[in-house]
């Protein structure tokens, strides 16, 4: 594939170089507001020859199919996320912590002012839940995110919950700082589209069968729609194995920050479901290199309303954030704390 820059001095609105492509039999795609067209092509001589013509050729990049704009190729450097305020990738990391489900506005706060004390970065909580079963908790909705925004905004501390309905996602915007698509939805192309144009963030979660690959072209979508703004979470594949809720890819880690120049965070939560296991596994994150950590934390998992089984007590989350400063000290990783320090 190539990436070229649309416009330049000879053609400044980059129209010329759209319609000498449509020419060609090609079908250039301008990625909305970022001055860029990416071709799905083979980068042959005739080609490149036609383009040393009509544009300014150190603008032209080749790079891998499928995932242009996330490749290494494309951007050498890492891309580090601003989440209001709290950077993600390039030596800063994400620690996502809180709830499952948003259950009530006090539970939240409550929860939210642990993991916030002991180093948490952002506040998770889910409204829209992707339950498996049609008769489990659903998520409060439109009143969770309400809960959400109150509580982000009272703790001075960014927030993130998954969107699941492409109609959705506009609301969600307004009312979070990081919009997250869930491993059950990284495939959901009209979702992603929306999460594109949403202008926010976006965290988006590895399936559970889906490939390295497959996840940096799920993210393809969200930078081909106009948002630059993405960070990849692996969060376990399914396998045979049946002692843990899925399997950790920790090798992942290394191998997307091979191939892409996006943050990849680690969520040990849902890929262990076991928090015997959770605070390795962080660590092990931490220690790969990872650009971050999502951990479920609940002040009752018994009384849960979802993954309760998988929650860390706020007291441990506070024993594990601990090792992970340690940690993060050794290796020159550096955690921002929240923006607003007065809560
Ligand atoms: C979640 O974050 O609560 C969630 C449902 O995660 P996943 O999409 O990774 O299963
Ligand atoms: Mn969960």
């Amino acid at each position: 594939m190539i990436v070229i820059k649309k416009s330049c001095q000879s053609d400044p609105s980059g129209r010329r170089l759209e319609s000498t492509l449509r020419d060609l039999g090609l079908r250039p795609h301008v990625v909305p507001g970022h001055d860029l067209i990416v071709l799905e092509c083979t980068a042959n001589e005739r080609l490149l020859g036609t383009l040393r013509g009509c544009c300014d050729f150190e603008q032209v990049k080749i790079v891998p199919a499928n995932y242009a704009l996330c490749s290494r190729q494309y951007q050498a450097g890492d891309t580090v996320v601003n989440v209001r305020g709290v950077r993600v990738g390039g030596g800063y990391l994400a620690v996502i912590a809180g709830p499952c489900s948003i259950e009530s506005e006090a539970r939240l706060a409550e929860v939210g002012r642990r993991v916030r004390a002991a180093g948490a970065n952002i506040l998770r909580g889910g409204a829209f839940k992707p339950r498996s079963c049609p008769y489990s908790f659903q998520g409060l909705g439109t009143d969770g995110l309400k809960i959400l925004r109150s509580v982000g905004e009272e703790l001075g501390m960014p927030t993130v919950t998954e969107v699941m309905d492409p109609r959705q996602v506009e609301l969600v915007a307004r009312c979070a700082d990081l919009v997250q698509v869930g491993a059950r939805n990284m495939q959901n192309f009209d979702l992603l589209k929306e999460v594109g144009r949403a202008g926010k963030p976006a965290l988006l979660k590895r399936g559970m069968g889906a490939t390295v690959k497959d996840l940096l072209t799920s993210a393809e979508y969200v930078l081909a729609h106009g948002n630059p703004h993405v960070i990849l979470c692996e969060r376990g594949v399914r396998s045979f194995e049946d002692s843990t809720r899925n399997m950790l890819d920790l090798a992942a880690v290394p191998n997307v920050q091979g191939l892409s120049h996006l943050p990849i965070i680690v969520d040990p939560s849902h890929a262990t479901g076991r928090p015997d296991l959770i605070p390795a596994m962080a660590l092990a994150a931490v220690a790969a290199r990872a650009d971050g950590i999502h951990i479920e934390v609940h002040q009752d998992p018994a009384s849960a309303l979802s993954d309760g089984p998988q929650a860390l007590l706020p007291e441990q989350f506070e024993d594990l954030m601990q090792e992970v400063f340690l940690l993060a000290d050794v290796l020159d990783r550096f955690i921002d704390p929240c923006p607003d320090t007065s809560a």
